[in-house]
């Protein structure tokens, strides 16, 4: 699996829609210093479905929208795809390829999408646990985030570690099955009490 395009528009500093493709080997993005470079791993890190505003360097989520420039006229959404090639077929879906997509409009709503079909943000966590990707994974290393996990509490480093053995999966459903068997267990205490009283 590797990942293949990157298509943004009216993310950040990339009003106009572009394309961006890679090939094999190693891609270094060059450019001066405010010209771009970043936005493009906070795209990827947003469309991935980060929530946090502070993550991708800004006070809301609203400030991924092209804001405008003096000749130019702030934009009314953001947009982001990105496709990877899944022909290992790593990532447990039937497709070669799967685009991920996210959209947010001014007006707050927003979207996304599994190659090309409206899905739930949840859709694409579980897509991508254990994969190193996702907006938790390893593979988008932000600056001063080596510091952060070098001196980071050991249940934090943990977690990079469940996420490299592959494991998180098995966690979460550890805990939804966990949680479920709790609130059987709360029925189960109801309907003894009503049949307490009914006897
Ligand atoms: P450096 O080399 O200094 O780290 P960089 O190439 O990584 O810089 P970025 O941080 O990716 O640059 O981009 C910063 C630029 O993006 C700034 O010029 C900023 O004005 C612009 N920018 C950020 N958000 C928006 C937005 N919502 N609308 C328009 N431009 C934006």
């Amino acid at each position: 699996m590797y990942l293949k395009s990157i298509e943004m528009q009216g993310f950040k500093s990339f009003a106009n829609k572009i394309l961006l493709e890679f090939h094999d080997g190693i891609t270094g993005i060059v450019g001066p210093n405010g010209s771009g470079k970043s936005n493009v791993g906070d795209a990827v890190r947003w469309v991935l479905g980060e929530q946090s505003a502070k993550q991708l360097r800004g006070g809301n989520m609203q400030d991924v929208i092209f804001s405008g420039t003096e000749t130019r006229k702030p934009l009314g959404f953001a947009s982001v795809a990105i496709t990877l090639d899944n022909s290992d077929h790593q990532l447990n879906i039937d497709f070669e390829e799967v685009t991920v997509t996210r959209r947010l409009y001014r007006s707050g709503e927003s979207e996304y999408l599994l190659n090309g079909r409206n899905c739930r943000l949840k859709d694409i966590n579980e897509l991508f646990y254990d994969t190193g990707i996702g907006k938790e994974g390893y593979s988008i290393i932000g600056q001063g985030q080596i510091d952060k996990i070098l001196n980071g509490k050991p249940e934090e480093r943990r977690e990079l570690f469940d996420e490299a053995a592959g494991i998180v999966k098995f966690k979460r459903r550890k805990a939804a099955t966990l949680k479920k068997l709790d609130e059987e267990q709360q029925n189960l205490v109801r309907v003894t009490d009503i049949l307490s009283e009914l006897t």
